[in-house]
């Protein structure tokens, strides 16, 4: 028989490695489980025939992997030891524990594990408000957006008191307490909406709106006050007739909040009832010195045991009365002219009834961090990514409509390609930053209170927010610049790093919170294989560490696998049509992350928490990541609309490429000995010369640069939400809107004249004249000369900037 031979191999042994190679590699890929790796060896050994040496070999290994007890004793606990040896991982304070455990693990848990359920992730809730809702948006909230003058506001440097009474009287300060207390009851998507709507009104009258229904005294009453607390205070804080203040930050605590040094001391007065003696100087207390009760964090001590939980109780909430003796109220901060209270608080040997005054009563005391943490892992999620969203969409709106207005060089701005950048990268950013702001709410309104996501919003929709203002600028030049009635950017502009350092500044968020704790918290074993040798607990430790054992192999096949077919080979959701490839490729994203984290952690162990450039990069791999996916949900929510396919494209391609790049951060800087071969070989070239995506093309930028400066449905969808002004006397908002429809409409003569200039039926003049001599040679009909010279008056008129006499300007008036 005739032997056929490959590269000098018999041809039954190339098959025979390519079956094996292929199988691995189905094994791997599927994350097949070790009982199915082991009966796959079996069959190689039998195939190749094995000696009765090497089958007692393996039968050896076989039964002490495969069976968990002995498996855990033989190997599992050698581990363990070499892990606490080498202190391998990382040292979890109490505080930072709480943190993490704090909350739940949500969608991120799926981007995190390598192979992300896009079919679940897809149902997850995409709210929308109710019909209550819709109407308080549509009555309340509009009037008071209408009886708003943010100009006045800032030169006046307060909010008018019938600003301050409409928000108490229509209950926007109890928006988050129930009805059965008076307030609206209302869900976070609600709030969110509240907040966005108005700040991007008003930037001092949404901060003042936001924080009582932040984390605070109403907030931390509903989750854990005692029932005669929630009876005391809940109803009065519904009306504004109580206004709270939360001081947590101190001069020596401001990111790293746990180290507060304000004191609680508890002891019995004469009576024998239990007080508590109060020390504190706070910093930067939004409201403080118009509050009437004081929320406040301090560390409470138990000198004389009387509680029987030892001296040092730990971080509680207090709330006291803001006349109490002892404390200091009334100086404010002025926080970069913005005109809302900031205030530093003091307080002195301040006396108060602990049962009475500490959140939840006396179990409450010691609990307050916790507490803390978890009104904070969804509170994140709400007010700041509203903000930030509300601020992109209305700089999206305005920065549209005079790059479509303003001409230059004989053209509108807008059509420059230089403009156009900005202009799609605003649109772009507003569609997202909706989209992750409603699927977020969308969590919080379930129930879940996924701290890696509020994180994520809050950290991208600040920054985002930052990144479009600076973008909005550009575009309106010197009309940007010149404050006044007329330039509704500045404000946000000079506004914009509040919403950054608050709430977990910015950089610590990114770098210790998206990707720190979520390591942690939402790597399906790490947390696991932490705890269990925090307590000794063998077989969890088996459980968590072979697990991982196992998530890592198939991560390192499915990013090979997935990087070799572009994302071919992962499956997208039903119905995904013409975005299916954005699953594939988030799908290969989340399998290089996921093999990545892992080697990255099993690289640096305890020490990758202080490698925060890295973590930081990760962040911004698993913030995309998700970012993507929300978008992703917001056009499946909506419809499928193919109309808002390019915001689509445009959102998703640039969230690929700063994934890409974060990538490209991670594969040129990290060095890990012994390690670097896995990546560098495996990953690194395919991501070198295989790139997940570029940047969205010129012509995709053309497209989107194009939608949003032309008025219509998408353009109304993209910056959905916003208050939309009408008086043309007053609003510049509205003379835009309404200069943006004539020159729209008047384009096509515009057009008309221009192309008989071209044919040299027109002179070559400018301006007025030109139309004049446009109709008069009968070029355009007298309507389109009415037309053109009515968009071409309100082209004029938008255009201007404010500008004041010498006194008035001193004046401030
Ligand atoms: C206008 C305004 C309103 C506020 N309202 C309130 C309020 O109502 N109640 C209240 O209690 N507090 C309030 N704060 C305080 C706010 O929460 C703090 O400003 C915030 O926690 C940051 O603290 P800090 O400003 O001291 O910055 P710092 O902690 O000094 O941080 C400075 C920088 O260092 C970074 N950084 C710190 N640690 C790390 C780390 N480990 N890794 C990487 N980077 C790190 C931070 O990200 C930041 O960029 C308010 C602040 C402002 C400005």
């Amino acid at each position: 028989m005739c032997q056929v031979e490959f590269f000098g191999m018999n041809l039954h042994a190339v098959y025979f490695i390519l079956g094996c190679l292929f199988t691995v590699f189905v094994l791997g890929f599927a994350g097949a489980p070790l009982l199915l790796w082991t009966g796959a060896v079996a069959a190689l050994m039998y195939g190749l025939g094995a000696s009765t040496a090497c089958w007692i070999a393996f039968g050896i290994f076989a039964v002490v992997f495969n069976i968990r007890p002995i498996r855990a004793y033989l190997v599992s606990s050698l581990v363990m030891k070499l892990f606490k040896v080498l202190e391998f991982v990382p040292t979890i304070s109490e505080t930072e524990r709480t943190a993490i455990e704090a909350g739940a693990v949500w969608v991120e848990g799926e981007l995190f594990s390598g192979k992300p359920n896009f079919t679940r992730m897809m149902k997850e809730s995409y709210p929308e408000l109710t019909t209550e809702e819709k109407a308080f948006m549509n009555g309340p909230v509009n009037e008071l957006c209408a009886m708003i003058d943010d100009w006045r506001i800032w030169q006046d440097r307060e909010i008018p008191k019938n600003v301050w009474d409409f928000i108490k009287k229509q209950k926007l300060f109890g928006m988050i307490i129930p009805k059965e207390y008076g307030g609206l009851g209302f869900s976070a998507l609600c709030n969110s909406e509240v907040v966005k709507k108005v700040s991007a009104r008003s930037l001092p009258v949404g901060i003042t709106v936001m924080v009582p229904n932040s984390l605070g005294p109403a907030e931390l009453l509903i989750h854990y006050g005692t029932q005669a607390q929630k009876d005391r205070y809940l109803r009065k804080l519904a009306i504004g007739e109580e206004v709270p203040c939360f001081a947590l930050t101190e001069p020596g605590a401001g990111s790293d909040a746990g180290s507060i040094q304000a004191t609680g001391e508890l002891f019995k007065d004469a009576s024998g009832k239990l007080m508590v003696k109060l020390n504190w100087e706070k910093r930067w207390i939004t409201l403080a010195a118009v509050s009437t009760v004081l929320g406040l964090a301090v560390k409470l001590k138990d000198p004389q045991n009387l509680l029987g939980k030892g001296e040092d109780l730990g971080i509680t909430c207090l709330l006291i009365p803001s006349n109490s003796p002892g404390v200091q109220l009334g100086r404010r901060h002025d926080p970069l002219g913005v005109p809302f209270y900031n205030c530093p608080t003091r307080g002195k040997d301040v006396i108060a009834p602990a049962e009475e005054s500490i959140i939840g009563g006396l179990e409450g005391a010691g609990q307050g961090w916790k507490m803390l943490m978890e009104c904070l892992g969804a509170g994140r999620g709400i007010s700041l990514p509203a903000q930030g969203t509300g601020g992109t969409q209305l700089c999206a709106l305005i920065g549209s409509a005079h790059a479509a207005v303003r001409k230059q060089f004989g053209v509108a701005i807008g059509k420059f390609e230089g403009i156009e950048e900005p202009l799609a990268r605003m649109a772009g950013n507003a569609y997202l930053l909706e989209a992750s702001r409603r699927y977020t709410c969308g969590a919080i309104d379930s129930g879940i209170k996924p701290p890696v996501v509020t994180a994520i919003a809050k950290f991208n929709s600040t920054e985002i927010g930052r990144e479009t203002v600076n973008d909005c600028m550009d575009i309106l030049g010197g009309a940007g610049i010149s404050r006044g009635p007329r330039n509704v950017i500045a404000n946000g502009y000079i506004a914009t790093p509040i919403g950054i350092t608050v709430e977990g500044a910015n950089i610590l968020t990114r770098t210790l919170i998206i990707f720190g704790q979520g390591a942690l918290r939402a790597h399906p074993f790490a947390f696991k294989e932490v705890q269990s040798l925090e307590d000794n607990n063998l077989m969890g430790f088996d459980h968590a560490f072979w697990g991982h054992v196992g998530h890592v192999v198939r991560n390192l096949f499915r990013s090979v696998g997935l990087s070799l077919t572009r994302g071919r080979l992962a499956c997208a959701p039903a119905g995904a049509g013409p975005t299916a490839v954005y699953f594939k490729k988030l799908a290969w994203a989340s399998a290089s992350f996921a093999i990545m984290a892992d080697v990255a952690m099993g690289a640096l162990g305890g020490k990758l928490k202080q490698a925060e450039k890295l973590t930081g990069r990760f962040a911004d791999i698993l913030s995309w990541m998700y970012l993507g996916s929300a978008v992703l949900r917001r056009w499946q929510a909506e419809g499928c609309r193919k109309e808002d396919l390019p915001f689509v494209h445009y959102c998703l391609e640039t969230a690929l490429f700063n994934i890409q790049q974060a990538f490209d951060g991670i594969f040129s800087n990290f060095r890990a000995p012994g390690l670097t071969w896995v990546f560098r070989i495996l990953i690194s070239p395919w991501s070198r010369m295989n790139r997940i995506s570029s940047a969205p093309g010129d012509e995709r930028v053309h497209t989107v640069a194009s939608l949003i400066q032309t008025p219509g449905a998408q353009r109304s969808r993209v910056c959905e939400g916003l208050y939309m002004p009408t008086d043309t006397n007053t609003e510049q908002q509205a003379r835009l809107e309404e200069a943006l429809l004539a020159v729209k409409a008047a384009e096509d003569t515009d057009r008309k004249v221009k192309k008989a200039v071209r044919e040299k039926q027109l002179p070559k003049i400018k301006g007025a004249k030109l139309y004049d001599e446009a109709l008069k040679k009968g070029v355009i009909t007298q309507a389109e000369f009415e037309m053109i010279a009515k968009s071409e008056k309100l082209r004029w008129n938008v255009i201007q900037v404010d500008e004041f006499t010498l006194e008035e300007y001193a004046s401030r008036k």
